[in-house]
């Protein structure tokens, strides 16, 4: 097959590609491929393109950058000085829509498991988070419950009320 692609869309392909692969991501996703997880990435048929899909587990990871998906107290999300509406109203939206395609993921079996960016990208808290993501997606019992809260849908008061994939 010939690569009939300009040199620009050609580049403008492969920004995409960069876009996608954030560099936390690739760090979650060596971390699990080291310990044997296998998985797909981006898989845009499930709501809200889960980063990791762990068939297997029934488990999907996000990994949410704090800016986008609203980390409160967070030194990574920072509102913009100007535009100020424009960014909460902006912000709330992705928010909203994280929670809806969290039940959406639940209603259909999944486990969600996500993860801020800051957890990844601050070296002090990385192996932790690192470690307890792999203990909860293996359902080990013992990941630290702190982290796992801070993983778990928080969105979803009534947790309990949802059909958890196992
Ligand atoms: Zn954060």
């Amino acid at each position: 097959m010939t690569d009939i692609k300009t040199p620009e869309e050609r580049s403008r392909n492969m920004a995409a590609i960069k876009g996608k692969d954030t560099k936390p991501e690739l760090i979650v996703r060596k971390y699990l491929f080291s310990k044997g997880l296998r998985y797909r990435v981006n898989n845009q048929k499930l709501p809200g393109s889960p980063d990791i899909v762990l068939r297997k587990y029934k488990t999907v990871v996000f990994i949410d950058g704090c800016f986008w998906h609203g980390h409160e107290d967070c030194k990574y999300f920072r509102l913009p000085k100007s535009n100020v509406n424009f960014w909460r109203h902006k912000i709330a939206m992705n928010i909203a829509r994280d929670y809806s395609n969290n039940v959406d993921l639940k209603l259909a079996g999944w486990i969600v498991i996500r993860i801020w960016e800051c957890e990844i990208r601050t070296k002090s808290n990385r192996e932790n988070t690192l470690l307890n993501l792999y203990r909860r997606i293996i359902g080990m019992p013992n990941y630290e419950k702190s982290y796992a809260g801070n993983i778990d849908i928080g969105l979803i008061a009534a947790d309990s009320d949802l059909p958890y994939g196992k």
